[in-house]
């Protein structure tokens, strides 16, 4: 193996194009990392793990809240067959985090112990470090920022369970209750299995462990969006291989196929168009580029009328799902409260009242009945007092030797932000007075 060209400094040159290409899917790839930070901690969306629900926006969202919960996720899955039927794995290339980060790691690799150092693969190769950087120094430093990496990409999944201020605790070692007390174990586990994807697995999970990708590629057709090479200028083909050096997926992009593993990242695109652009003897831009395949037979006339025609069913459950979301919001409770008998005492005169509050705010309710003789029941409290989200007991207790009997009567809560619910529970007497 030649090794002596390593000394060569390699500057690429990207013509304007291709260089758009690369900085949009960058820009792309850093935009989703923000906004996989973004969603839970402007309260978007976060799970509340010891209360069992979502959180979207300081409501609590639980699973009986079925239109909005059912809308979400089919709005969400149904969108997302629609993307990967005209885009094919673009998610991949362009928004997946481990993608992103394994590039990053890639680059830092080869910024610190020369371009042919690559991760790990199954061909048993060692690994290769350029001779001019194979020093400690550089291998520290690229564990130090593997590291740096892993201890924050795995502070990302906790902060969906935990609030901001409750996560800013656990980094700055404040004592906080809401933290579960194994939270530093879970922490540790989730930056070892990180440090070992960064530093070793990268795009080995993209080639063969994501289960992810063979889900998207289920919804590919000859249609989908694909890499295509211009056989018609063939002769300006150096076949220098620039375009199978740049993916990082080792795919040789003048046969793509219709259910490979190109993410359509373009790499191989701006190589080629990079190279073109550059070179004296070879004719017009480069010979890859991204197309659609054929159109639909039905809708061919516009790409509008093509992309509707084939993800005519998806579209139809995505407005479905719309619809339902949108019925489950107007019709949202942000608190509720249920009349049960009161299974702690033995006895039928006993009820309990449970109220739940499902907002992140304080809020006051306050409880009356009707139905009753004023001097019939006794009520536990008439006000109760929330300070945050969470569920309360209120003791009812009738009093015997009411008229023998069924006596209907109504439970009335109303809360301070002016929600009121009204509870029928039926009760019978058998006229005695112990
Ligand atoms: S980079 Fe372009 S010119 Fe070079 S082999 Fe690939 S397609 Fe041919
Ligand atoms: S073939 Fe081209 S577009 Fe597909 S993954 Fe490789 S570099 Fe990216």
């Amino acid at each position: 193996m030649n090794t002596s060209i390593e000394h060569i400094p390699v500057r690429v040159e990207a013509s304007p194009q291709a260089k758009n290409l690369h900085r949009y899917r960058r820009l792309s790839q850093y935009l989703v990392l923000l906004l996989l930070i973004v969603i839970p901690v402007s309260g978007l969306f976060r799970i509340d793990p010891e209360m069992g629900a979502f959180v979207m926006l300081d409501y609590q969202i639980w699973f009986s809240d079925i239109l909005i919960v059912m809308g979400f996720w089919m709005f969400a899955v149904s969108l997302l067959v629609v993307f990967y039927s005209l885009a094919g794995s673009v998610f991949c290339g362009w928004m997946c985090p481990q993608n992103t980060v394994s590039e990053w790691a890639n680059a830092i690799t080869a910024r610190l112990l020369g371009r042919r150092a690559s991760s790990a693969d199954f061909s048993g190769e060692q690994l290769k470090i350029a001779a001019r950087r194979g020093g400690a120094l550089n291998l520290g430093l690229l564990f130090v920022a593997l590291l740096a990496a892993s201890l924050v990409y795995a502070l990302i999944p906790l902060l969906y369970f935990y609030p901001p201020s409750a996560i800013w605790a656990f980094v700055t070692f404040q004592q906080d209750a809401r933290l579960a007390p194994s939270l530093h174990w879970i922490y540790f586990v989730c930056v070892a299995i990180m440090f070992l994807d960064i530093a070793i697995i990268r795009h080995l999970l993209c080639k063969f462990m994501c289960i992810y990708r063979v889900w998207q590629h289920s919804f590919k057709t000859k249609d989908t969006l694909k890499v295509v090479y211009d056989d018609t200028r063939s002769k300006d083909c150096s076949h220098c291989h620039y375009c199978v050096d740049a993916c990082f997926l080792d795919i040789d992009p003048r046969k793509t196929e219709v259910f490979d593993s190109c993410v359509n990242c373009g790499e191989c695109i701006v190589a080629c168009d990079t190279l073109h652009a550059k070179s004296r003897k070879l004719q017009g831009p480069g010979l890859l580029r991204f197309a659609v395949g054929e159109a639909s037979r039905r809708a061919e006339d516009s790409v509008l009328g093509s992309i509707i025609y084939r993800a005519r069913f998806s579209l139809t459950a995505t407005v479905l799902s719309a619809v339902l979301f949108t019925l489950g919001v107007v019709n949202y409770q942000p608190h509720d409260f249920t009349v049960y008998r009161n299974e702690r005492v033995n006895s039928t005169n006993d009820f309990r009242i449970n109220l739940a509050h499902k907002r992140y705010q304080p809020v006051r309710f306050r409880i009356s009945l009707e139905g009753l003789p004023a001097d019939g029941f006794v009520l536990e409290r008439q006000r109760v007092d929330f300070s945050s989200v969470g569920r309360k007991d209120v003791r009812l207790h009738i009093k015997p030797g009411l008229p023998r009997g069924v006596h209907r009567f109504r439970v009335t809560v109303t809360a301070s932000d002016g929600w009121k619910k009204s509870f029928p529970v039926q009760y019978y007497s058998d006229g005695r007075s112990e």
